[in-house]
């Protein structure tokens, strides 16, 4: 109790978050649905040529955008039908899936543009006393019994550190490109209510505190996510995800799966947002939660002379 005392004593309070992080991009329009003679298999037309487009502009493998509804457009459909948690032999594009590719393609276009805005925008450090250098790597730390060193308890983990480097797992392997209450123009609230691992879509996100999954479904903003309360009435949110795996009731436990990664809702390009809420609903540090709490790494034995 005295340790999680103290770590909370560390997290940065004082600016307290309840809105969700905001894409600065405005959405691409969809176009109008040209009707299902128009999308199937063996047709061409200026229709299948857009959606064409859109799905080699969101990375399924068309070499060209020719307006023939072919093989390679008829697997790329079905790819992105089996992205999207749907099955279908992609052998016709109905109004929905047309709906949801164009969608995507707002999505990605939005995430796209919120990186570079991310990416121009001045440094802001978390606190004063602590400033985050992006090229920092976090420390090689030799962590004994699974603790956390000292030096690093209550702090974020720079900005680029990968969860290899950390005391502590990581819901998915990735960079960090967005801690904890970081300020940015990116989120409505300017200030960022959880942090964001980066990693390539479909990497899968794994659970590391034991949890009920209570929410496992679409939220605005959140995309795809899911929610596991944890015991002491704190919850954990895995956002933005591409697929959803738990299902809801389940009890998991560390390294059980939770989803895969994914750009869905608001987001800023493929991510994971892991936020944590207390039982009173407000946000909290999940650096700090995930320290008192989280599976930690495996013992490093100390190099010997
Ligand atoms: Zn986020």
């Amino acid at each position: 109790m005295r340790l999680q005392r103290r770590l909370a004593s560390l997290a940065i309070t004082g600016l307290l978050l309840s809105t969700l992080p905001i894409s600065a991009a405005s959405a691409a329009s969809t176009p109008d649905y040209p009707g299902q003679a128009s999308m199937q298999v063996g047709v061409e037309n200026q229709a299948v040529k857009k959606m064409q487009q859109a799905l080699i502009e969101l990375g399924y493998s068309i070499s060209v955008a020719n307006g023939k509804y072919g093989p390679q457009t008829t697997e790329a459909v079905r790819r992105f039908y089996a992205d999207n948690d749907d099955s279908d032999d992609g052998t016709s594009l109905g109004p929905i899936g047309w709906r949801e590719i164009f969608a995507a393609l707002a999505d990605q276009r939005a995430a796209e543009a919120a990186e570079k805005e991310f990416q121009d925008a001045p440094e802001v450090p978390i606190d004063p006393n602590e400033p985050v250098d992006p090229n920092a790597q976090a420390p090689q730390t030799t962590v004994a019994n699974g603790g956390v060193p000292e030096k690093q308890r209550g702090k974020q983990p720079a900005r680029g550190a990968s969860s290899r480097s950390l005391p502590y797992v990581m819901p998915v392997t990735g960079q960090i490109s967005a801690v904890y209450n970081q300020k940015g123009r990116r989120w409505s609230s300017r200030r960022h209510t959880g942090i964001d691992i980066r990693a390539p879509r479909g990497t899968k996100i794994k659970a590391v505190v034991e949890g009920e999954v209570i929410f496992a479904a679409r939220k605005p903003a959140y995309g795809r996510v899911v929610v596991l309360q944890h015991a002491d009435g704190t919850t954990s949110w895995y956002a933005h995800m591409s697929k959803i795996i738990a299902k809801k009731g389940r009890y998991l436990t560390p390294g059980d799966e939770i989803g895969l990664v994914g750009s869905s809702g608001r987001s800023s390009g493929s991510h994971l947002h892991f936020e944590v809420k207390s039982s009173s609903d407000k946000s909290m540090n999940p650096v700090t939660w995930l320290q008192d709490r989280a599976w930690k790494v495996t013992p490093v034995e100390s190099a010997t002379n």
